[in-house]
């Protein structure tokens, strides 16, 4: 069932600031789960090494990070999930942290480093994730459950409240975006709920990461007619407030078009065994068209959506209909939006989004949006903006290939013919080409020399043929009709 799919994930934090007098310790460990996988973050005060993991006789695994204090010596997570049963950390004297974890049946693992970052200490990640099997059986299900839907005229609406697990999005005001978007998301489908003709699905229902390019996959593989991300934004202007809403835009939708095209490609290649290059523009404008398509349809959700914002909540600025390239947006299969439901970094916003009033006429608005888009005429078009823009690019592409393909043509001829000279002492770029009456920055293209002027006395450099039947007069450095060998020149 589609709902089994998206169902309630749960959270647990073990441990939180965990304080620790040495040096090297762990900082905070973490558990984040999805219906399909789920992750263990150790965070680590010290870059680690880690051993290789190893399988005890009683199917425990076990890894050592070296170097690392654990201060209540040991501790015993019983999980009892369906990810993980029981999670052990042991400090083991004078060698380091022992992680040792019990996994149901055909639970996959996986371990891995994640070096610090901005904000992040270095941190060791547990990815567990269900069966190949049980992944295939729960696609199964939600064939079966979209067919059903499909049959009876219920249109799927995909909610995707942003950011999650390791990425909290804004935090001000007291609003952390994760957190919040996730109620809303709930909210939101709420209203759904009650409209027959609906079946709202939220891509994440728990704290959680999902990649961005995975959430528009949730929604093409449910099938959904329409996708909405929500969001809570921010500004370091503090005055920037009130909703908006997004849709894709050309310069995101050509990248999209570009990196969808060559991943065609490769699996072609990847497929036939073979490697040699077959034409990438051969599938673009088509795909331009449908990308353009559902543009258009996406301007008209963005549209409807934005009206509806502004309707249900007089309280709130409404910053109207925007094109950005958000990851979250590149699906060409079907009308795609985010909405910011306003700025936490803005205090009248802040106040109103956590107000449960405000909160009631967002998630209100939101579904209106929606619902006057799917039941309205949705008009079939192209988004000419973004045609026109993806041939500008094409024909730019085109017009630079050619330029390079005229110098190194030019480059070629001049140097098939040239000559090997061998620079003096005291010699430069401007005095060896009036010496063989050669343009400077012909010489400085043959020799590839980039912005540099000076020339060593000794190096090796090539003069073009245009100048090889014109020699100064008493020029003992004769030169012949073909390439001459450097001691000729020697003086
Ligand atoms: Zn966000």
């Amino acid at each position: 069932m589609v709902r089994k799919l998206i169902s309630m994930a749960s959270i647990f934090i073990f441990i939180s600031q965990v304080a620790f007098s040495q040096d090297n310790r762990i900082t905070d460990i973490r558990f984040w789960q999805s219906p399909e996988e789920a992750q263990i973050v150790f965070d680590l005060s010290w870059t680690p090494a880690v051993s290789p993991v190893r399988a005890l006789e009683d199917g425990t695994f076990f890894f050592d990070i070296e170097n690392g204090n654990f201060r209540p010596g040991q501790k015993n997570f019983m999980l009892n999930n369906s990810f993980i049963s029981q999670l052990k950390v042991q400090e083991i004297q004078g060698a380091g942290v022992r992680i040792a974890f019990k996994l149901p049946p055909s639970v996959q693992y996986k371990n891995f480093l994640l070096p610090k970052a901005p904000q992040k200490p270095d941190r060791i990640v547990i990815m567990l994730s269900e069966s190949q099997t049980a992944q295939a059986q729960r696609r199964q299900d939600e064939k079966l459950e979209i067919a059903k839907l499909k049959a009876q005229n219920i249109k799927i609406v995909l909610i995707d409240p942003g950011h999650g697990g390791e990425d909290p999005g804004a935090t001000h005001n007291g609003i952390v975006e994760k957190d919040y978007v996730l109620r809303m998301g709930k909210l939101i489908k709420s209203f759904f709920d009650r409209d027959p003709r609906y079946k709202a699905v939220l891509s994440r229902s728990g704290d959680y990461i999902i990649p961005l390019q995975r959430r528009s996959q949730i929604a093409e593989q449910l099938g959904a007619d329409v996708f909405v991300s929500v969001h809570a934004n921010y500004n370091s202007k503090r005055c920037v407030r009130g909703t908006e809403v997004y849709y894709e835009s050309p310069r995101g939708a050509i990248g999209e078009a570009e990196r969808q095209i060559a991943d065609q490609e490769n699996q072609q290649d990847a497929i036939g065994g073979v490697y040699e290059s077959i034409n990438p523009s051969a599938n673009k404008p088509s795909f331009w068209k449908q990308q353009a398509s559902t543009m258009f349809k996406s301007r008209q959700l963005a549209e409807k959506m934005s009206r509806r914002l502004a309707y249900s909540n007089p309280g709130l600025p409404n910053a109207g209909v925007k094109r950005a390239g958000f990851k979250v947006l590149h699906s060409v299969a079907l009308p795609s939006i985010l909405v910011e439901l306003g700025y936490t970094s803005n205090n009248q916003d802040a106040w109103y989004l956590k107000d449960q009033n405000g909160q009631m006429r967002l998630a209100q608005g939101v579904y209106l949006g929606v619902r006057d888009f799917l039941e309205g005429r949705i008009q079939e078009g192209f988004d000419t903006n973004y045609l026109q823009y993806a041939m500008n690019v094409e024909s730019a592409k085109r017009a630079e290939a050619e330029r390079s393909r005229r110098a190194r043509e030019r480059r070629a001829s001049l140097l098939r013919n040239s000559k090997i000279y061998k620079v003096k002492k005291g010699e430069t770029l401007k005095t060896v080409a009036s010496k063989f009456n050669v343009g400077v920055s012909t010489l400085s293209e043959v020799n590839n020399l980039g912005k540099r002027k000076k020339l060593k006395a000794g190096e090796v450099i090539r003069i073009p043929s245009l100048s090889a039947m014109v020699i100064k007069s008493g020029n003992t450095n004769e030169i012949g009709n073909k390439v001459l060998p450097e001691q000729d020149f020697a003086s």
